[in-house]
Formats: structure tokens, C-alpha cells, sequence
């Protein structure tokens, strides 16, 4: 079977892909090794899809490369996204910089992105799983087992390896690096750390707000302020995701990776430990329930006063608790792994991408986009920003060549 233009991968970059090359006139393939396009887009937001964020700056990006990711989103960045979508239907609403569409499903996402695939006479080829793909004449030739099929423009938009019952299982790193392509290596990222510490079978369940730094090697590399999630595994929440690539990249690289909890994020230890003091010296002779009650969640409460009487062997200094309330340990062990990351970080080298366009700078007519690159976001719709930015300069970019090269031939 032969195309303008085979996209690998009907998730969010691959179908912004085939919509923007069918706009230019192209025929387009998408292969998609799933039952239906789009799996991974109906889970993100919690089923409502939080596709892009109205506070848009680089800094909320991770990549060896992040003049690249610039260039990328200064050309298509969120409020294109958002026109991009007002076209097709989908009313936007913003929460706090998150935009959502207005329907509050991630349905409607999809189904805008189906309906236009559909009205552009795009074809999409579900339960087709590549196996390989290589440079072949002025083309490519994909292998997907029992069927060849060969292309002009190739669209590698396979995704990273995150949440693989989603559909992206890593292949497209093998694909890219088959056609010469050098992979940044890939870690978890946006989900939960284990960690060593016994206390944190005791706290599971437990929601509380702190500040959390990474410390690498007793260094700190990054804070984030939210509600830390407590689990019997360690820690998750939103801070937590937010380090947890790095944290995955300190454990790679074999340094001591701690994430520091401060309960009494707006408090100096001098104010707590002379409000701490007061508080002693108000309910002494009281039974030490007294004591705990009303600072924190009861049960982490409790475990900061056992904490520090372990260490203390015997009653604490209010010092010493002022010091585990605002420096709470939680010694990393290992990322929560793949199959419970919303992303990867990592992927094909942007040094190799052209930032313009996606196209590869080694294979002239390949482009490679979405999460398969190294670049990925915080949370807030980052992440879709990308598959969507990257999805529609590789499409137009695609689609214009294979229209440019019908008139020289
Ligand atoms: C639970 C969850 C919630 C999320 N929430 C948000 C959110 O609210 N906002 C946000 O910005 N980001 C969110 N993300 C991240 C976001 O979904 C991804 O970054 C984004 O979907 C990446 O798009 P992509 O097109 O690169 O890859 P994907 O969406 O993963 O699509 C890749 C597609 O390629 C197919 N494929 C892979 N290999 C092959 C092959 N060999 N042959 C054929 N097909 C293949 C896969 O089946 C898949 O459909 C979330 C992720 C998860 C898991």
C-alpha cells in the first residue's frame, strides 16, 4: 500500500500530524496499533483533558536542548493550540492557566480530532502494529509483519514507553535509532517515588500541602509547592510528578536522590519552634495528644513525634520536631516506574530535529514527533502542547513537500 504521507501512531501528535498534511492536499496513513486512535488523550486530565496552559515558558519544559524546544513553541505555541481547536469546535475553559474543553471530556477532543481526520479523507489503519521501518528510493518501506506498505514522508509519532495500556510501548525509539537517530536516555516522569523509609506504610492514604525539594547528592535542584499523597510505596502528588523525572535521572546516574517535605512551608524555624515552645509550655502536664492535636493530619503528626523521639530516645527538644515538621525525609529508591508515568522524558535528540519543521536532519522526508522527542513538561497541559506544536509544523511541513514535489515531477 502506497501514501504521500504514513504517520506511525494515532495518538495526539500523529492525528494533529495527519490533519495538518491532509489540509495540504496529501494522502495520509496513520497506522495505529491499537483497536482505536487516541487511547492515551481520553486518560489525560483525568478524563478531561487539560490540552494546553494559557502560562506558556520554556522553563515548564525538560530536554538537553531547550533553545529547540523554544524555536518549536514560539512558532505553534498555545494560543495557536487553542485556535487550532476553536476551529474544530472546541469551546476552551481555563482554570488557574489550565485549559480544559469546555465540555470538561477529553471525548470531545478526540472526537473534534476524528471528525476532522474523517472530513479530510484521512485513513486509519487501527490494530496494525510496525515492526520496523527503513529508508528505501525516495521513501520509506514500514514492516508491519504481515503487510508492507511504503511512503514519501515518514511521521514517527509513536510516543515514548509511559502507561504502555495506552498503546506507546518504546518503539519509536527503536525505529528512530534503526534510521541513525541518537536517543537522550529515557526515564519515568510525571508519577510517584518509592521510598526507603518504613514510616511511609504507616502514612499511606494521607493528603497533605508542603513544599518539596529534590536533593541530589545533599544538593537542592528543584522545589515545587502542592499536595503531597502519601502511599504505602513513598510519595505522590503533583510535587512529587513535578520532580520525578529528575529524580528518575539522578537514580540512573547513581546519586543520592532525597525529596525534602516541608509541613510549615510559610513559617521560618524560629517562628515554629517559638510557636512549638508556647504550645508546650500552654498544655503541660497534659496528656501528649494534647500536644499533637490540630498541627498537621493527626496520623503525620504522630509519626513526626515518634520520629523524633526514635532518634532522641526519649522526649524531643521542640527543636528537633520543628525540624523533621519542616525537613520530612523521604530517601528515593526507585521511580514508580513506566506503567504509572503520564510521560517520558528523554527520546530522539532535538540536535538532530529541525526545529522549524520536526523533520530530521539526517534523513531528509523523516519527521519525528510528540513525546518520542526529548522534551517533556510539568503538568498542566505541557505535554499535550508539545504533541500538538510538533504534530502541526511536521504535518504542514510534510504535507507542503509532497504538494511542492507532485508540481517539480
Ligand atoms: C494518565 C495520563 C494523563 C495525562 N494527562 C495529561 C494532561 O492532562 N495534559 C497533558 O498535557 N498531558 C497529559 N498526559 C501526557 C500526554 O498524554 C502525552 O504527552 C501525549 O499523549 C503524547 O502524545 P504522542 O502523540 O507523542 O504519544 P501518544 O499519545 O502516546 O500516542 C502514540 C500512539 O502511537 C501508537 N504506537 C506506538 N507504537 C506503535 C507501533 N509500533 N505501531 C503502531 N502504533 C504505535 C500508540 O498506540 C499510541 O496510540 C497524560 C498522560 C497519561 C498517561
Amino acid at each position: 500500500m502506497k501514501s504521500d504521507i504514513i504517520v506511525i501512531g494515532g495518538g495526539a501528535s500523529g492525528m494533529a500530524a495527519a490533519i495538518c498534511a491532509a489540509r495540504q492536499g496529501a494522502s495520509v496513513l496513520i497506522l495505529e496499533r491499537m483497536p482505536k486512535v487516541g487511547k492515551k488523550l481520553l486518560a489525560t486530565g483525568n478524563g478531561k483533558c487539560n490540552f494546553t496552559n494559557r502560562y506558556m515558558n520554556v522553563k515548564c519544559y525538560h530536554s538537553r536542548r531547550p533553545e529547540r524546544v523554544k524555536a518549536v513553541l514560539d512558532t505553534f505555541g498555545q494560543a495557536a493550540a487553542e485556535a487550532f481547536f476553536s476551529e474544530l469546535g472546541i469551546l476552551a475553559k481555563e482554570k488557574g492557566g489550565y485549559v480544559y474543553p469546555n465540555s470538561m471530556q477529553a471525548a470531545s477532543v478526540l472526537d473534534a480530532l476524528r471528525f476532522e481526520l474523517e472530513r479530510l479523507r484521512v485513513t486509519t489503519r487501527t490494530n496494525v502494529e510496525v515492526q520496523g521501518v527503513r529508508a528505501k528510493g525516495k521513501g520509506f518501506q514500514i514492516d508491519a509483519g504481515e503487510e508492507l506498505f511504503h511512503c514519501r514522508r515518514l511521521i514517527l509519532a509513536c510516543g515514548g514507553r509511559a502507561s504502555q495500556k495506552l498503546g506507546s510501548n518504546g518503539s519509536g525509539y527503536r525505529f528512530a535509532s534503526s534510521l541513525g537517530h541518537s536517543i537522550v536516555p529515557v526515564v519515568p516522569a510525571l508519577t510517584g517515588l518509592k521510598a526507603g523509609e518504613r514510616v511511609y506504610k504507616a502514612l499511606a492514604g494521607i493528603r497533605t500541602e508542603a513544599v518539596l525539594r529534590l536533593m541530589i547528592d545533599g544538593k537542592t535542584v528543584d522545589a515545587h509547592r502542592g499536595e503531597i499523597q502519601f502511599a504505602d510505596y513513598g510519595i505522590s502528588g503533583i510535587p512529587v510528578f513535578q520532580v520525578s523525572g529528575q529524580a528518575a535521572y539522578g537514580l540512573l546516574e547513581g546519586h543520592q536522590v532525597q525529596c525534602m517535605m516541608d509541613f510549615f512551608p510559610d513559617w521560618s524555624s524560629e517562628t515554629l519552634i517559638r510557636f512549638l515552645k508556647e504550645r508546650m509550655n500552654r498544655f503541660q502536664g497534659r496528656p501528649g495528644e494534647v500536644f499533637e492535636t490540630g498541627l498537621l493530619n493527626r496520623k503525620l503528626m504522630h509519626e513526626c513525634m515518634k520520629l523524633v523521639k526514635v532518634r532522641e530516645n526519649g522526649f524531643p527538644g521542640v527543636e528537633k520536631l520543628a525540624e523533621i515538621m519542616k525537613h520530612f525525609p523521604a530517601t528515593i529508591v526507585e521511580s514508580r516506574g513506566y506503567d504509572f508515568a503520564q510521560v517520558c522524558a528523554g527520546g530522539v535528540d532535538l540536535k538532530e530535529i529541525s526545529p522549524a519543521d520536526c523533520e530530521s536532519l539526517l534523513h531528509p522526508g523523516l519527521y519525528i514527533v510528540g513525546e518520542l522527542l526529548d522534551a517533556d513538561g510539568i503538568c498542566g497541559g505541557y505535554n499535550l502542547q508539545w504533541a500538538w506544536s510538533t504534530g502541526y509544523l511536521a504535518g504542514t511541513a510534510a504535507g507542503k513537500e509532497c504538494h511542492a514535489s507532485y508540481r517539480t515531477n
